[in-house]
């Protein structure tokens, strides 16, 4: 916190009068960086947390990794914690991104500055910077594939397709879900695409803690009242691990025989077993997001505070969290399907040996 502070209150390592210019000594020495992130229970998170540890540690700083397992209180006393321990700097994805507000001025109290990863954490002026991906770009593509897979350009159509929102509490969802939008409004609108459950309002279709088992419970009501004797065929789903629990629905509605195909169903994370699920044939899409260069965003973000350099920013995109407008670094994400999955091969996201 020392240095933090140091660096914070504008006293560079040379005004201290140590070397901080080639020299041997490093002006981050010690330093320690804490990372919460929001759960264990999806891959990617898994990925991202692993990345942005070894990516500090490759620039010797020491860790403390913490998961909140979904749960918002625990994830503000890991982060208390934090404080409390001394961390010189903080990454927090947020699970509850309106919780963090009390937390985050006992951060800025400490002069501890904060990144914001993935999710934007809103309400507070107290986060410094948000690293994450075009979160509405991600909603495009997944629509843009449904578009493109249905022919709706093409002025194809009526067809049946229902839809999926994330989380809630997660400043994403809004994101991927006004994304899409901007693609299917205008096919909603003249009716090549019908939602038979009537349920198109964001705030009928999230999906509390991004919960698998709870869009396979919604997606089986849905077949149950509205598609007996009729065909689903899309589903726009955000995420791969929604995605897993609409399949399992459909499936037990009896799609996924060569009378009755699957519906096309998108998805977000590129997780191995979407991915599996994708080169056999079930789900259709996904949305590969390198987290691996998430994490080295927000480390070389970090590095660059803590260091008392001013971080890269992306000008044209800082994101409002309802107190401040954040400066924000923005990544592309990119589209696979089972014609461009060798991608995640040649990216060594995953072995071939892992896909098959
Ligand atoms: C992330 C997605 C992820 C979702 C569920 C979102 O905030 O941006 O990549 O699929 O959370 O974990």
């Amino acid at each position: 916190t020392v240095l933090a502070g140091a660096a914070s209150l504008g006293l560079t390592l040379s005004a201290c009068g140590k070397d901080s210019e080639g020299g041997s000594l490093d002006s981050t020495e010690g330093a320690t960086v804490g990372v919460a992130m929001p759960t264990r229970s999806s891959e990617r998170w898994l990925t991202d947390g692993k990345s942005v540890v070894e990516d500090l540690k490759a620039r010797r700083y020491k860790t403390k990794l913490v998961y909140g397992d979904d749960d918002p209180k625990a994830q503000v006393s890991q982060i208390e914690k934090l404080i409390q321990q001394g961390v010189d700097a903080l990454i927090i994805a947020a699970i509850d991104n309106r919780s963090l507000n009390g937390v985050l001025q006992q951060a800025a109290a400490a002069d501890i500055p904060v990144i914001s990863y993935d999710r934007l954490i809103l309400g507070t002026k107290n986060v410094d910077y948000y690293v994450s991906f075009d979160n509405e770009m991600v909603g495009m593509i997944q629509a843009h594939y449904i578009v493109d897979k249905l022919g709706l350009e093409d002025g194809k159509g009526p067809f049946n397709i229902e839809l999926f929102a994330g989380s809630p509490d997660d400043n994403n969802t809004k994101y991927f879900f006004d994304g899409s939008m901007t693609h299917l409004q205008r096919f909603l609108d003249n009716r090549q695409l019908v939602v038979r459950s009537g349920e198109t309002e964001l705030k009928q279709i999230t999906t509390p803690r991004w919960d698998g088992p709870t869009a396979q419970r919604r997606m089986s009501d849905i077949l149950g009242k509205w598609y007996r004797g009729e065909r689903l065929d899309a589903v726009l789903s955000p995420y791969d691990g929604i995605s897993r629990g609409v399949l399992s629905a459909l499936k037990s509605a009896g799609y996924g025989s060569d009378i009755e195909p699957l519906p096309v169903i998108t998805g977000q994370d590129a997780e191995l077993e979407s991915v599996k699920s994708i080169i056999a044939g079930q789900q259709s899409q996904t949305v590969y997001k390198d987290v691996r260069r998430l994490a080295e965003a927000a480390t070389t973000m970090v590095d660059d505070i803590l260091k008392d350099r001013v971080p890269y920013v992306d000008d044209s995109r800082s994101y409002k969290n309802g107190v401040k407008a954040v400066p924000a670094v923005l990544l592309q994400p990119t589209s696979v399907d089972k014609t461009n999955y060798d991608i995640l091969v040649s990216d060594g996201y995953f072995t071939a040996a892992e896909l098959k």
